[in-house]
C-alpha cells in the first residue's frame, strides 16, 4: 500500500463506506490522511470515578446505570440525566439540556467514555458532569482498539454519513500503520530553512498526537504537525498560482503607447486633480498596458475611492491607441450607471459610448452590435452575459470588469479566451487583505486605492430601532430645511425585488403624504423604464427632489454631493458589504454626512453587523469583520467563485501561514534551488492541483 492506493482497498472500507468517503472527496489513502481532525480531546487523564476531584477535566469509562428524561418537559427543556458507575462502584451523574434524543443512545447497560469537567453537585451530594463529550464504547471491543479512543490525546473528526469519528480514527490508524515511509513531497531546501516537521511524522502526529503535545495549540491548529500540513497546502497552492501567472506573462498581448496626445486627452477629461493613490495606480496600469503582454490587474478600493475615474483614464490610453474598450458590469443597473457616468466624462473627448444589455430591444441591439463590430463605438458597456457571449468587437483592447463584491473568475477566463487577449482590469469594492486577494485572484496583480478624494469627512452612523423612526424623520426634516438631501432605501435582496418595491412604494406614500406633505419626495426603483429612472435621478441631482425613496437602484454609482443622509430601512436583512456600499452614497461632499440604520427584528448576527458599521467606516475593517462573522465559504460564495477547496488550511484563521507560504512559493518558482527539485515540484503539482484545490488546471 502507498499514498495513491484507492481508499476502498483499505481494511475496514467496504463499498458503502467507499461511497460515503468519495462524496467527501476522499478517494485515495493520501486523501484520507489529509482528512484532519477538527478538534482534539485530552483523554490521557482516565480515572476511576472514585478518584475524581471537582474542578478537573477528566475522562471516565463507565456504564449507564439508570437514565431519565427529567422534569420540565413541557417547557421543552428536555434535560437528559444518566447515572454512570464503573468498577470502582462509585457513581457519576451526567446531564445534558435539550437532549431528549440521548434517551435512545445512552440506554442502561451501555458503556461509554465521558469527557468533561467534574463538578460537585450540592443538590444530589455527588459528582457530576454538565454536557460531557461522550463516545459509546461497543461491547466486546478488542483491547488494542480501545486505546485509540481513550487514554490518549484523541482526535475528533467530522462525521461523514455513517462514518463516525470513531470509525475515522480506526481507518486512519490502519492506514498510518500500513503505510511505508516515502519521500517528503515538500522541497528539501524549504523544509530545512523553515525547520518544518517532515511529512511522515507530521501526518502521524496530526491524527495521533503524542501525550506531551499541547492541547491548546492543537485546538488552535498550531501544533508543529498542523503547522506543517497547513503550510504545505498553501505552498502548493501558491506554487501553482505562481506558475500560472508566469505562463500568462509570457503570452503575447497588446503593447499600448502612452502618447503625448493620450496624456492631453486625459487632462481634458479629468474633472479634478487625481489623488496620490489614483496617480500611483494609473502608473501601474499604464506600465502594464505598455508591456507586450496582457494586463491582468485587480483594482481594489473602498467605495468612493475613485476607481471609475482611474478606469476611465486607462480607457483613454486604449482608445487613443486605436482600440475599443468593454466595460462589464454584473447587473443592468450597474451597467446603466456606468453609462451615465462615463458618457459625461467622455463628452469632451467625443468618444461614442453605447450600452448593450439583456433588455435592449432586439432591433436596437442589432444596430448597436453592428456599430460595435464596425468600430463605430469606442466604449461598449454591458452586462457580463451579453458582452461575453454576444458581441463581436472590431478591435477590443481593454476590458474593464466591474465585479463589485462578486468573484466571477470563471467568467473572466471565458471572456479572455475570445479572440486576441485584451488587457483586463478588474475593479472590486470589496477590499480584502492583500495576500488573500492575490490568492483568490491567483493570476492577477493587485493595485490598491487607499486614499479617498480630499475633503471627505467620516460618515456618522447611528443604529435605531424601528420604533424610534419618528426621531429619524424629524432629523431628516431638520437637515432638509438646511438645504440637504436624503435617501431612504429599501435594499433588494436577490429575488425579493417585489417585496422591496412594495415597501418602497408604501414608504413613498407615507413620507410624501403624511410625514413631509410639503416636500418633494421622489421614488426610484429597478422596474422604472430607463428614461424615467434617469429623469428621477436628474431631478434629485438638480436638487428639486429633496428626499429619494428607493430600492437598491442606488446601491452603487449614484453620486450627489449634496445628499448627506442615508436612511436604510430593515437594515438587519442585509450583509455588511451591501450596507457599506449603500452608506458610500453619502459623504461625497464637504458637509457632514449621516447614515441611519433602522432595524425591526434584531438577531445577534444583525446586532454584530450594526455595531461594526456604527464603529467603522473603513471598508477594509468591515470586509475583515464580514469575513470573520460569516466565514470564508459564505463570504466568497461557493466553489465556482474560484475559491480553492482547502482541507486543513483556513484562509482566515491561517492568514500568516498563507503569507509565509506565498513568499516561499514565489521565491521557489522564481529561483528554484535546483533543476531536480523544480521538476519534482512541477510533477507533484500536475498530479495534485486540480483534484486537491478544485481549481482549473495549472498552465
Ligand atoms: P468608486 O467607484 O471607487 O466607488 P467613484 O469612481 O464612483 O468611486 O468616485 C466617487 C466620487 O468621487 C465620484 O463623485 C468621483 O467623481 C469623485 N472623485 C473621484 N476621484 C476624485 C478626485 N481625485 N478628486 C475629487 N473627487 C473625485
Ligand atoms: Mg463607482
Amino acid at each position: 500500500m502507498n499514498l495513491s492506493t484507492p481508499v476502498k482497498y483499505l481494511k475496514g472500507v467496504g463499498p458503502a463506506r467507499a461511497l460515503v468517503l468519495e462524496a467527501k472527496g476522499i478517494l485515495t489513502v493520501e486523501d484520507l490522511v489529509a482528512y484532519a481532525p477538527f478538534r482534539y480531546e485530552d483523554r490521557t487523564n482516565v480515572k476511576p470515578i472514585s478518584q475524581l476531584a471537582p474542578g478537573e477535566m477528566a475522562t471516565v469509562i463507565a456504564t449507564v446505570q439508570s437514565a431519565e428524561l427529567a422534569g420540565f418537559k413541557r417547557r421543552q427543556l428536555g434535560m437528559f440525566e444518566a447515572v454512570f458507575t464503573d468498577s470502582s462502584r462509585h457513581a457519576l451523574a451526567a446531564k445534558w439540556f435539550h437532549a431528549a434524543y440521548l434517551a435512545d443512545l445512552l440506554l442502561p447497560g451501555r458503556r461509554a467514555a465521558l469527557y468533561g469537567k467534574v463538578e460537585w453537585d450540592s443538590y444530589s451530594g455527588g459528582l457530576s458532569m454538565m454536557h460531557p463529550e461522550f463516545e459509546l464504547l461497543p461491547e466486546g471491543e478488542e483491547e488494542g482498539d480501545a486505546s485509540l479512543h481513550v487514554g490518549r490525546m484523541v482526535p475528533i473528526y467530522e462525521a461523514a454519513g455513517k462514518i463516525t469519528t470513531r470509525v475515522f480514527r480506526k481507518l486512519l490508524h490502519t492506514a498510518l500503520q500500513a503505510l511505508p515511509p516515502a519521500p517528503d513531497p515538500l522541497p528539501g531546501t524549504v523544509l530545512a530553512r523553515l525547520k518544518l516537521m517532515d511529512y511522515w511524522t507530521a501526518v502521524r502526529r496530526l491524527h495521533f498526537p503524542p501525550p506531551e503535545d499541547d492541547l491548546r495549540l492543537l485546538n488552535e491548529f498550531r501544533s508543529p504537525a498542523q503547522f506543517r500540513m497547513i503550510f504545505e497546502e498553501f505552498f502548493w497552492l501558491e506554487c501553482g498560482l505562481s506558475l500560472k501567472r508566469s505562463a500568462a506573462r509570457r503570452e503575447t498581448g497588446i503593447a499600448f503607447e502612452l502618447t503625448g496626445r493620450a496624456r492631453e486627452q486625459i487632462k481634458r477629461m479629468l474633472p479634478f486633480k487625481p489623488t496620490g493613490a489614483q496617480k500611483r495606480v494609473l502608473g501601474d496600469i499604464a506600465r502594464d498596458m505598455a508591456a507586450p503582454h496582457p494586463m491582468n490587474r485587480l483594482l481594489q478600493g473602498d467605495v468612493g475611492s475613485g476607481k471609475t475615474l482611474v478606469a476611465a483614464q486607462a480607457a483613454v490610453i486604449a482608445i487613443e491607441s486605436g482600440y475599443q474598450v468593454a466595460v462589464l458590469a454584473p447587473t443592468e443597473i450597474l451597467a446603466s450607471q456606468h453609462l451615465y457616468y462615463l458618457k459625461r466624462l467622455f463628452e469632451p473627448l467625443n468618444y461614442r459610448v453605447v450600452l448593450v444589455t439583456g433588455s435592449t430591444p432586439a432591433r436596437e441591439k442589432k444596430e448597436l452590435k453592428s456599430l460595435v463590430s464596425a468600430g463605430g463605438a469606442q466604449i461598449v458597456i454591458g452586462t457580463h452575459a451579453v458582452l461575453e457571449e454576444d458581441v463581436e468587437f472590431h478591435k477590443l483592447g481593454l476590458a474593464i470588469v466591474d465585479e463589485q463584491h462578486r468573484f466571477g473568475v470563471m467568467q473572466r477566463l471565458r471572456f479572455m479566451r475570445k479572440g486576441v487577449r485584451p488587457d483586463v482590469l478588474v475593479m472590486t469594492a470589496t477590499p480584502i487583505p492583500r495576500t488573500l486577494a492575490l490568492t483568490l485572484y491567483g493570476d492577477l496583480d493587485v493595485s490598491l486605492l487607499d486614499e479617498l478624494p480630499p475633503g471627505r469627512k467620516p460618515i456618522i452612523t447611528k443604529h435605531v430601532d424601528d420604533e424610534q423612526v419618528e426621531l429619524v424623520y424629524s432629523f431628516l426634516k431638520q437637515q432638509v430645511d438646511r438645504g440637504r438631501q436624503a435617501y431612504v432605501v429599501y435594499p433588494v435582496i436577490e429575488e425579493s425585488e417585489t417585496a422591496a418595491l412594495k415597501a418602497a412604494r408604501k414608504m413613498h406614500k407615507h413620507l410624501s403624504e403624511t410625514v413631509f406633505p410639503g416636500l418633494p419626495v421622489g421614488l426610484l426603483h429597478g422596474r422604472l423604464p430607463p428614461d424615467q429612472k434617469e429623469a428621477v435621478m436628474e431631478s434629485f441631482k438638480r436638487g428639486e427632489l429633496k428626499i429619494l425613496v428607493s430600492t437598491t437602484v442606488i446601491e452603487v454609482g449614484v453620486d450627489v454631493a449634496n445628499a448627506t443622509i442615508m436612511v436604510i430601512e430593515q437594515a438587519e436583512r442585509y450583509g455588511l458589504a451591501q450596507l457599506h456600499q449603500l452608506r458610500g452614497r453619502v459623504g461625497r461632499g464637504a458637509d457632514q454626512s449621516y447614515c441611519v440604520l433602522v432595524t425591526e427584528k434584531l438577531t445577534p448576527g444583525a446586532r454584530d453587523r450594526m455595531r461594526t458599521l456604527v464603529e467603522s467606516c473603513d471598508g477594509f475593517h468591515i470586509a475583515e469583520m464580514d469575513l470573520k462573522l460569516r466565514g470564508p465559504g459564505e463570504f466568497f460564495g461557493t466553489r465556482q467563485s474560484g475559491l480553492p477547496a482547502l482541507r486543513i488550511a483556513n484562509l482566515v484563521r491561517d492568514m500568516e501561514i498563507l503569507e509565509l507560504a506565498r513568499s516561499e512559493a514565489m521565491s521557489f518558482v522564481a529561483a528554484p534551488p535546483s533543476e531536480e527539485e523544480y521538476r519534482r515540484a512541477v510533477a507533484y503539482l500536475r498530479n495534485h492541483w486540480q483534484r486537491r484545490y478544485g481549481l482549473v488546471e495549472v498552465a
